[in-house]
């Protein structure tokens, strides 16, 4: 697994838990996101009715399961958790409904991924809280109608554009995270040693944050790295030193990139002057799926700037020349 990957490692699970902010005003970041959520959560418990469906989207690791959970805590429910490709059968999803309570919140995961049949349960559910139920087979089917108490679905997504447009346009509160900045990924990374009761110095804080490609999930798995260095190296608050020589040994560079990253970046360079070449090409050279490096690889570098998509295929920059110390051609 890739230090830098956004996605959950599977030992990260129980430690994620117990870093995940509580409440709107714990949530580090994401200004836009929280100012929005918290005017609707205001006006939502003033006219005692639940909070209209969010649908909350972006890379992994940026905070959308810390986002439901605060939101079923700030509207005093339960939160049911699900995941898109858990929910195999109608009947599954019938029954996750049917178990609310007046307030909760349920929060799929994943919603993209979601069966097209099983969907259609939802689109009754979320719009009339209702759940509609077939009977009997052939010419004996009838169809009836089951209350359900009021619920608020909270759907994540990495993939906003795979989702139905039915089921997006069901949602009432539609927000994107953005990768976060230095200084508050320094925030969540100071927010962290708290709890793990270590002390770090600034100029640490700000090295971790900048390797973590704008993702709290990356900081704070960043982190609990360098700590054990730390430890075993007997310090007593983690400097700057020991994190750039943690983070050098575990292949993390200055911007985060690692030697998938690296592998990418110098492939393009080494064997087509700097591109522009196409998708397929760049897979066989390095011996990738095009589908994993599109969606895996790519977003993070074509966001920070290292990559460029042209019509004629993927470009890295005068940037990405100048990060690996190289003579930007041309130039
Ligand atoms: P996602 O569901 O988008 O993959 P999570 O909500 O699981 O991301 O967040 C990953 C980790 O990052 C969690 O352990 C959480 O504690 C931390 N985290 C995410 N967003 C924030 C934030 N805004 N402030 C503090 N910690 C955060």
């Amino acid at each position: 697994d890739r230090m830098v990957s956004g996605d959950v490692q599977p030992d990260e699970e129980s430690v994620e838990y117990s870093l995940r902010p509580q409440t709107l005003a714990q949530y580090i970041g994401q200004g836009k996101t929280k100012e929005n959520l918290k005017i609707f959560i205001e006006a939502a418990k003033m006219r005692n009715e639940p909070l209209d469906h969010v649908l909350l989207y972006g890379p992994p690791g940026l905070g959308k399961t810390t986002l439901a959970t605060i939101i079923a805590n700030e509207m005093g429910g339960q939160i049911r958790t699900t995941a898109g490709p858990a929910i195999e059968r109608a009947g599954d999803l019938a029954a996750i409904l049917s178990s609310l309570e007046a307030g909760d919140v349920l929060f799929i995961d994943e919603i993209h991924r979601l069966p097209r049949s099983v969907e259609e349960v939802l689109y009754p559910a979320m719009e009339d809280f209702c759940l509609d139920i077939v009977i009997g087979s052939g010419s004996e089917a009838r169809s009836i109608r089951l209350d359900l108490p009021p619920f608020t679905l909270v759907g994540a997504t990495t993939r906003a554009g795979l989702l139905s447009a039915p089921l997006r346009d069901r949602f009432g509160v539609l927000s994107r995270l953005d990768y976060y900045t230095t200084e508050d990924l320094c925030a969540i990374v100071e927010r962290t040693s708290d709890i793990f009761h270590v002390d770090i110095s600034e100029e640490a804080s700000v090295e971790i944050a900048r390797r973590s490609r704008g993702t709290p999930r990356i900081a704070n798995r960043l982190l609990k790295r360098v700590r054990d260095i730390a430890q075993v190296k007997g310090e007593a608050v983690i400097s700057k030193d020991t994190t750039q020589h943690a983070l050098t040994m575990l292949q993390v560079d200055q911007e985060g990139l690692d030697h998938v990253d690296h592998k990418l970046l110098t492939g393009i360079m080494d064997h087509f002057k700097g591109g522009p070449v196409g998708l397929d090409t760049i897979a066989a050279t390095i011996g990738e799926e095009p589908q994993t490096i599109e969606d895996v690889y790519e977003p993070f570098l074509l966001q920070m700037g290292f990559i460029q998509r042209t019509p004629r295929g993927r470009l890295v920059t005068n940037k990405t020349y100048e990060h690996f110390n190289r003579e930007v051609p041309g130039a």
